[in-house]
């Protein structure tokens, strides 16, 4: 007992510093995995925001633009129309008025209209209206009276315009000038301003509500895009566990993809198409390892024991001897075919076997190949009838194709009836020669016959085998042909026998 103490404590230790490990992982993973969906959330509010303040600003931008546009054309009509009312007004008048009135009629004009007026000699002073309390130590008045130094800008303005008066904007307001002949010995001025300060201060509350509608933008954007990467992510996410789950052998996965779009629902159905095939190739695995389990034990257990019976009864007596030689040299064959068979399988289905492509002479070629059933002919009473077009050419890699007519001629051997017929056939058909191998066996059923080019698929029933099967061939057919791009197929009528057929592009023969 007391030996066993230290040990315990020891597993005790090693299962807390796995699980110690476990948990790491597993908060790193899940660190990982908050990760991602955060980068995924970040993107969408990254661009949803991006996206709405762009429209946000532009449409501001256009807003400002119009607005200032209309706004200044707007003001430049209006001051030019009450202008040219005041100066008519005014130069009706001057003659009878005196300075006073007239400073008075101007003083009125300016309150009425909410303008600047004012009639300036060259030199920019102030000749009317006069202020009868002017002062000119005040400097803000003085400093709003001078125009002496916008003197020349007036003058400019005039003198550009080539007309009678000058419209201009300058110093945050709109500038009407024009010359204004009051008195005779001075040249004199009438200067109207209108100022734009409505714009400016409607302005500034234009960029205060922008950067308000752009808060509010982030905030919406920050709400929709929470939503919808919940919305959008939930289904990938469940998606992703039951992968993990398919991926660790689980085929009663059910993949869903949330009806509120196409592609999910595709990916959806994609994933359980996948989940289908990895069920049946993982099922038609089984089965295969123990078909070949099988098919490897039988050769072996019959080579024991002949090589037994050799050692033990037959080996002084030369005749028996020979022939237990020779069932282990049959078991030995079927083995390799067996081997092989499972080798061409993999090797062609990886696509590592690049096609040796050349132009192969189809019609001596279907001879070669059935020379090699020759065995079968002369000592197992099969009759081959064949009918073979001569010259027919197409361009394939022969090794493959010369295997897969010899698993198409092997299975109508297998299966044909009782006559043990078989019918071979190369005929030209146009643009194609099409070969054919017919059997007189029972056939194939109509629900089976999609099935029998799977991989590893073996029909229930069973038969008579001269030549091994492995459940493989038709397969090692199928990706032959596929790989070369030719067309092929079956016909059978249950109890009346099959034909395989393969159809090969025919190339000219010169
Ligand atoms: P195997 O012949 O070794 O079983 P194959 O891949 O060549 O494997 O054939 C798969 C299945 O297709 C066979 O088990 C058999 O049921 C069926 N099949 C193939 N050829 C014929 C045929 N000529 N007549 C009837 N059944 C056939």
């Amino acid at each position: 007992m007391k030996q066993r103490q230290p040990k315990r404590e020891k597993k005790t230790e090693t299962a807390v510093f796995e699980e110690k490990r476990s948990k790491k992982s597993l908060r790193r993973a899940r660190f990982r995995k908050k990760q991602l969906a955060t980068s995924m959330y970040f993107l969408l509010w990254a661009i949803f925001s991006a996206l709405s303040l762009l429209i946000v600003l532009f449409s501001a931008l256009m807003q400002r633009y119009v607005f200032v546009q209309s706004y200044k054309e707007q003001a430049a009509r209006d001051l030019l129309e009450k202008a040219q009312k005041i100066e008519s007004t005014v130069h009706s008048a001057a003659p009878e008025w005196t300075g006073d009135n007239l400073s008075g009629y101007l003083r009125f004009l300016s309150r009425e209209y909410d303008l600047r007026i004012y009639v300036l000699n060259e030199d920019g002073v102030i000749l009317l209206p006069q202020e009868p309390n002017f002062n000119p130590e005040a400097p803000e008045v003085e400093e709003m009276l001078d125009f002496s130094a916008y003197m020349e800008e007036l003058l400019h303005n005039l003198s550009e315009s080539g007309g009678t008066y000058a419209l201009y904007e300058s110093s945050g307001e709109y500038i009407y000038a024009s010359a204004l002949p009051l008195f005779q010995n001075v040249k004199t001025y009438l200067f109207i301003g209108q100022s734009l300060d409505l714009l400016h201060t409607t302005l500034a509350q234009m960029n205060v509500r922008v950067v308000l509608i752009s808060v509010f933008v982030f905030v919406l954007s920050f709400a929709v895009t929470s939503a919808l990467s919940g919305w959008l992510t939930t289904p990938i996410s469940e998606m992703t566990k039951k992968t993990h789950r398919l991926a660790q052998g689980d085929f009663d996965v059910d993949f869903h993809g949330s009806n509120y779009s196409k592609e999910m629902v595709e990916l959806a159905e994609a994933l359980n198409y996948a989940r289908d095939e990895l069920s049946k190739t993982d099922h038609m695995q089984k089965e295969l390892i123990a078909n070949i389990s099988h098919d490897f034990k039988t050769p072996l257990t019959m080579i024991k024991a002949y090589a037994s019976m050799i050692m033990e009864i037959s080996g002084d007596v030369p005749e028996k001897r020979n022939k237990h030689a020779q069932v282990i040299v049959d078991e030995a064959d079927r083995l390799a075919s067996l081997v092989n068979d499972v080798l061409d399988l993999s090797k062609i289905s990886s696509g590592i076997e690049v096609l040796q492509r050349s132009s192969v002479d189809m019609s001596a070629y279907v001879y070669e190949i059935l020379d090699r059933f020759a065995y079968l002919r002369e000592q197992g009473g099969y009759t081959f009838e064949v009918d073979v077009d001569g010259g027919l050419v197409t361009i394939a890699d022969e090794l493959k194709i010369g295997q897969a007519l010899y698993n198409l001629i092997g299975n109508a051997v297998n299966y044909t009836g009782e006559d043990k017929k078989v019918f071979v056939s190369l005929k030209n058909e146009g643009e194609y020669f099409r070969f054919a191998v017919t059997d007189t066996g029972k056939g194939i059923k109509a629900e089976e016959l999609s099935n029998i080019w799977e991989r590893y698929y073996r029909s229930s029933e069973i038969h008579k085998r001269p030549v091994q099967g492995t459940g493989l061939g038709l397969s090692i057919v199928k990706t032959i042909l596929e790989r070369h791009g030719f067309a092929f197929g079956v016909d059978s009528n249950v109890g009346a026998g099959s034909t395989f057929y393969v159809l090969f592009p025919l190339i000219e023969n010169d």
